[in-house]
């Protein structure tokens, strides 16, 4: 499809859908993953076909899913949230229970490292083990939103095999795109749109599921508030069979209040350790890469804060938003996770006290800081409702706060406070 059928918005926007399928995140819209595993079970419940398989924690337990399986020849597939395991060595293909075994040794307990990874890797928890299918071609198909049609777009390649970005740059007319009204859903004639360009078509039964797969992609993108559903490869195998061998799903983070089934499934050793405490308690956190540690409430006091901090000639650290409503408890987690960024050398909190009172803030940092050795200055700015309690709290303690009087003091103290650290 030309990209010059678009106005040049959406073809950015488009193009970024492309160029990285977790377009969700770079545009500001969190969502959860899935491991493969997870995707697949979902797939079957929708009636996508995929591969049999089962998930092992163990070589014995990989043993034991190997025999009820067909095969060899088997699959090893290292169960992480990230992709290009194939290239990374986390995909294995072997022909013997011993050969199973020694993969399955060799991934399980490591960091795999891949091109999404970052040079750390990805500590490998599971592994996947599956019946090993005849390929006999490979095709991407995906479903994502399109921000700026404000709707989901499916996205279909017959150039599977290699990764969806490379054929978007090089051939981006392999790159179909239907988009998806939500009122109506998918509809056959984009099926037929989709899968009669394959060249050479496959047997009229292989087109028919392929078909179909399509749709049960888009019911499940939908009724799963899904920000990503992604089968890379969709393959045909040598006895034309459509099958869904690799799966990836991402759920809107909005979407989590309604969908239980799947906050279930959140993995949550996947995660920054610092941001799945502030999501366990409700905590607006976003790591930054500089050295100064915020606590703000309001997200909009938060930002100017970043700016004070800036203006005053460091960077901030982190987004820490605890919210008008924050509680002691909320605050002193706030506190901790702020003080476990080791690269943080300064503190500032800047509150607000209107639902917030600043007396419960001062409480709050008191606990936490009862209970953590800090070793970095924290400069404190209190204002609004009960503030004469809170500052008399904070400084009739015994641990050192700075506490200012205004905006532009607090971010002196804290520049002041860095430069000496350096
Ligand atoms: P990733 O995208 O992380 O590299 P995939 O699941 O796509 O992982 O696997 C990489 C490649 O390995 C696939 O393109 C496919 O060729 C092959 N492969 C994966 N699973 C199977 C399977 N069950 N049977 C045969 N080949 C497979
Ligand atoms: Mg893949």
């Amino acid at each position: 499809m030309a990209s010059g059928c678009f106005s040049p918005s959406l073809t950015r926007h488009s193009e970024k859908a492309i160029t990285s399928l977790d377009i969700t995140v770079e545009q500001g819209l969190s969502s959860m993953k899935l491991h493969e595993y997870q995707a697949k079970e979902i797939f079957r419940k929708f009636g996508i076909p995929v591969p049999k398989g089962h998930v092992a924690t163990s070589v014995n337990e990989a043993v034991n899913a190997a025999q009820g399986l067909p095969g060899p020849p088997w699959v090893v597939k290292a169960q992480v949230h990230a992709g290009g395991r194939g290239k990374g060595g986390g995909v294995r293909v072997v022909k013997s229970l011993d050969e199973l075994k020694q993969a399955t040794s060799d991934i399980l307990g490591r960091a795999l490292v891949t091109k999404q990874t970052g040079p750390e890797g990805k500590k490998v928890h599971q592994v996947l083990i599956e019946e090993g299918v005849n390929i006999d071609r490979e095709f991407y198909l995906a479903v994502v939103i399109d921000r700026s049609k404000a709707r989901p777009v499916m996205i279909f390649s017959q150039a599977g095999g290699m990764e969806i970005e490379e054929v978007a740059a090089r051939s981006p007319e392999l790159v179909l795109k239907e988009f998806v009204d939500p009122k109506v859903g998918w509809m056959p004639f984009q099926a037929k749109n989709m899968v009669y360009t394959i060249a050479p078509l496959p047997g009229a039964d292989t087109v028919k599921e392929l078909m179909s797969l399509t749709g049960a992609l888009c019911r499940l993108f939908m009724a799963q508030d899904c920000s990503l559903a992604e089968i890379n490869p969709l393959v045909i195998t040598k006895d034309g069979k459509a099958l869904a061998v690799d799966g990836k799903i991402n759920i809107d983070d909005n979407g989590l209040i309604r969908q239980k089934e799947m906050k279930a499934l959140d993995d949550l050793r996947e995660k920054d350790p610092l941001d799945a405490k502030a999501e366990q308690y409700n905590i607006n956190y976003i790591r930054l890469s500089g050295n100064i540690g915020a606590m703000v409430n309001g997200a909009g006091l938060a930002m100017a804060t970043m700016d004070v901090i800036k203006l005053a000639g460091a960077e901030p650290a982190n987004f820490l938003d605890v919210g008008g409503g924050a509680s002691e408890e909320m605050v002193k987690k706030g506190f901790e996770i702020i003080l476990e960024d080791k690269n943080v050398k300064a503190i500032l909190i800047n509150i607000f006290g209107g639902i917030l009172r600043c007396d419960v803030l001062a409480r709050g940092v008191l606990a936490a800081a009862e209970k953590i050795d800090i070793k970095v200055p924290v400069i404190i700015r209190l204002e609004g409702t009960n503030v004469q309690e809170g500052r008399a709290i904070l400084q009739n303690s015994n641990l050192k706060f700075m506490v200012a009087k205004d905006m532009a003091e607090a971010a002196s103290l804290v520049t002041e406070q860095v430069r000496r650290s350096a």
